[in-house]
């Protein structure tokens, strides 16, 4: 990889959970020679240690069938690849093993008559490669094509096929140039892929040039290295951020689990200088699909400082279909979080469709008779607003 070349940004001590401990990586029976465990919360080691094979995979646990045939069958279809951190979060869980289900191929995947490879028809709503323009004030920018883990349920799966964009120059370059000729955008949504695996200096750049344009007013990253790749979230990058203020981190986690010393820690690193944090989750099967799974996730998430922003319901992506979740189901979990957790742990319920996000949370006005709402409290009982006009 080519970023492999640069010095790494990793500072000794921030994380030190692992670094300081290799013995406590071997303990998990995860076989690390002395040195790569010391470079374990190295975020560029992590990237060329990158699991793509089932022999590497075997290193960390036995495999299941679906999973050896996983590895094999989908070369070529879709991709696949875990850092060595997220493949001992899944050595070391218990039970269902949510963690391993979203990051190892299954042959199932193969099995999917349904799914589509674009299912939010991005390409045509994308004025220039890469950007994507749905809504008349902001966009997101696709910068990225890499991601530390290749999620199983990714609907950006079709990324497989373009192995030549990551930072790639022309493409922010005419990324730049439509959102400079387009006052209307006042929110750019830097996504990818994962934007955060790229260096240092390419975010820095692509910050500044976006900070140019006089009609942007605020910056967001998408990114899913606080779960996948913790080690990436350094200090410095959270300055290089903060420099460019106001900038706004939405990450993804889906299960409590994943929030580990080292996420947490990642978190700590972007809240302390000032970046708020959201979460956007995909409610999946045998992941997080039932209401004490999500109800931990939010407590989580709050009580490490970042808000439940959406749920989305899962698209009919290919090679999901394992994952999918049915709408009364998922209507179902979210509505038993409400009255049960604090309000704003409480994330809204979406389906992205391609014209842009619906809400589906669960309707509690039941009706209306005339000015009047029908209603429903969340014991089930049914009141009459009256609409009183003064
Ligand atoms: C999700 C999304 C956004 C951001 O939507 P918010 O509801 O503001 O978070 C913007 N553009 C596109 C194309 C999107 O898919
Ligand atoms: S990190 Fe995001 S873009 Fe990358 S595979 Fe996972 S869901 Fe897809």
């Amino acid at each position: 990889m080519s970023t492999s070349t640069e010095t790494p940004a990793y500072s000794a001590g921030e994380f030190a959970h692992f670094a300081q401990d290799p013995a406590s990586i071997t303990a998990q029976g995860i076989r690390l020679s002395a040195s790569d465990a010391e470079r374990f919360t190295n975020w560029r080691w992590q990237i060329t240690h990158q699991i793509t094979t089932a022999s590497t995979a075997r290193t960390y646990f036995p495999l299941n069938q679906e999973e050896e045939r996983g590895f094999t069958s989908l070369e070529g279809l879709f991709k696949t690849g875990v850092t060595p951190y997220y493949l001992t979060l899944a050595a070391q869980e218990q039970g269902g093993g949510a963690i391993r289900l979203q990051a190892l191929p299954r042959q199932e995947e193969e099995d999917d008559l349904l799914g589509l490879m674009d299912p939010l028809q991005e390409k045509s709503h994308s004025p220039v490669k890469e950007v994507v323009h749905v809504y008349p004030d902001r966009v997101a920018f696709c910068v990225a094509m890499l991601c530390p883990v290749y999620c199983r349920y990714c609907y950006r799966k079709r990324r497989d096929e373009e192995e030549g964009l990551h930072y790639n120059r022309k493409i922010v370059e005419d990324g730049l140039a439509y959102i400079a000729s387009n006052p209307a955008i006042k929110d750019v949504l830097i996504t990818g892929g994962d934007p955060f695996i790229a260096s240092d200096q390419s975010i820095e750049t692509l910050l500044r040039r976006l900070r140019q344009i006089p009609h942007v007013e605020i910056i967001r990253f998408g990114t899913r290295t606080p779960v996948t790749l913790p080690y990436r979230v350094t200090k410095e990058l959270a300055a290089i951020l903060a420099a460019h203020h106001p900038v706004w981190v939405n990450t993804h986690f889906n299960t409590a689990e994943e929030i580990t010393p080292e996420a947490s820690q990642a978190i700590n690193n972007l809240l302390s200088h000032g970046i708020p944090l959201g979460n956007q989750s995909v409610l999946l099967k045998g992941i997080n699909d039932s209401s004490a799974k999500m109800m931990a996730l939010c407590r989580k998430l709050i009580i490490n400082r970042v808000r439940p922003y959406y749920v989305f319901h899962p698209h009919l992506v290919a090679g999901t279909a394992h994952l999918r979740v049915s709408l009364r189901e998922g209507q179902g979990i979210m509505k038993s979080l409400r009255g049960n957790i604090s309000g704003f742990a409480i994330p809204r319920y979406i389906v992205d469709t391609p014209s842009g996000k619906v809400p589906l949370d669960y309707n509690y006005v039941l009706a209306a008779d005339g000015d009047d709402l029908i209603i429903e409290d969340i014991h089930g009982e049914i009141w009459r607003e009256r609409d009183v006009q003064p």
